[in-house]
């Protein structure tokens, strides 16, 4: 007899949503790393409630698919383990995700900067050396996908060495920054549901790209 495998598993990690109490901790950037970094800074000005409608929006998509989703949180507070990045890695990593798909928005003091990016871990030996083409190839793929289906401006993408949440992950993991909430006319845009529908669009787009390869 011959068992079919169960199908991809994408886990979907929107930001954010932490305790303040829990937040305000620090944990390793990196397995053995002396530098510590707080756990949730909270994101901007009502971002963590952008990043959850974008993340079960994908949801649906990617079930419609066929792929399985797993998600750090389904409501406004993320408390799973410690409650930090180790712990949304660590989660994803249980699942044997696919990929993981960290799910952001981002904010400035400079209110005219808007778009669309991709954030992926750089290379560092025994923390990220297993997932950094896989990530690279997934960030490559999802930006572009979303900037077709958004018509949002190609911020492009960004290499980071410093994201707990990466260097934890034995898993491809990207960070998608789905557009400025400081930028007046994106904010409204990221708070509509047609356009959270969009950016849902292309990051199943993107994701089934990458799995699919
Ligand atoms: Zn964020």
């Amino acid at each position: 007899m011959i068992l079919a495998s169960p199908p991809p598993l994408v886990c979907l990690d929107p930001g954010h949503g932490t305790p303040p109490a829990i937040g305000r901790q620090a944990e390793p950037i990196g397995p053995g790393s002396g530098v510590l970094k707080i756990k949730d800074g909270g994101g901007a000005s009502g971002e963590a409630v952008v990043n959850l409608a974008i993340a079960k929006k994908t949801r649906t998509l990617l079930l419609r698919r066929g792929y399985r989703v797993a998600m750090t949180r389904t409501g406004p507070v993320f408390s799973y383990g410690n409650g930090g990045n180790i712990a949304r890695a660590q989660f994803c990593n249980r699942q044997h995700a696919a990929l993981m798909l960290r799910i952001h928005a981002d904010g400035a003091n400079d209110r005219s900067l808007r778009g669309f990016a991709t954030l992926y871990p750089a290379w560092h030996k025994g923390w990220t050396d297993d997932i950094y083409t896989r990530s690279l190839k997934a960030a490559r793929l999802v930006q572009a996908a979303t900037v077709r289906s958004t018509g949002a401006a190609d911020r492009g993408l960004v290499k980071r060495t410093d994201l707990t949440g990466f260097n934890w992950a034995n898993v491809p993991a990207i960070l998608t920054e789905c557009g400025f909430m400081s930028n007046p006319t994106e904010r409204r845009l990221l708070q509509s549901s047609a356009y959270e529908w969009k950016v849902a669009r292309g990051l199943t787009a993107g994701s089934a790209a990458f799995i699919s390869r």
